[in-house]
């Protein structure tokens, strides 16, 4: 292998490990995005509980509305924890890649960002003839 070769290999190899680490960012904004919207509903639901419970004290409201409340939240924590644990997970994840293009794919891509093709029955759990 010429000097050259090898120059483009390692370039190429850096080129792949700043692609894969753009997909990570991509997909970490996301759940960023998913994570800023939850903590919104979080918010409005302690507030709706928070009213309920006025209105239970106040006015002696059903206690129902407190249960629902409170299970809502709970509901609402539950699907918090997943997103945070799906935000460890993304840099775990091994690169998958376009197996006609060999173009490193988005986890939930459906058509190759390079060449088109469908994903869904085209990837790889490593980089297609690296091994
Ligand atoms: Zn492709």
């Amino acid at each position: 292998m010429s000097t050259f070769d090898r120059f483009m290999n390692k370039a190429k190899d850096i080129a792949d490990l700043a692609a894969h680490k753009t997909n990570e960012v991509v997909e970490i904004s996301k759940l960023k995005i998913q994570a800023l919207k939850l903590n919104n509903s979080i918010a409005k639901a302690y507030e709706e509980l928070g009213s309920a419970y006025y209105n239970h004290v106040k006015f002696n409201g059903s206690s129902e509305m407190l249960h629902n409340c409170v299970a809502e939240i709970d509901r609402l924590l539950k699907e918090q924890e997943a997103i945070n644990d799906a935000m460890q997970e993304v840099g775990k994840q091994p690169a998958i890649y376009c197996s006609a293009c060999g173009q490193e794919l988005a986890h939930d891509a459906v058509y190759c960002s390079r060449c088109g093709s469908p994903v869904s029955h085209v990837i790889y759990a490593t980089k297609p003839g690296q091994d």
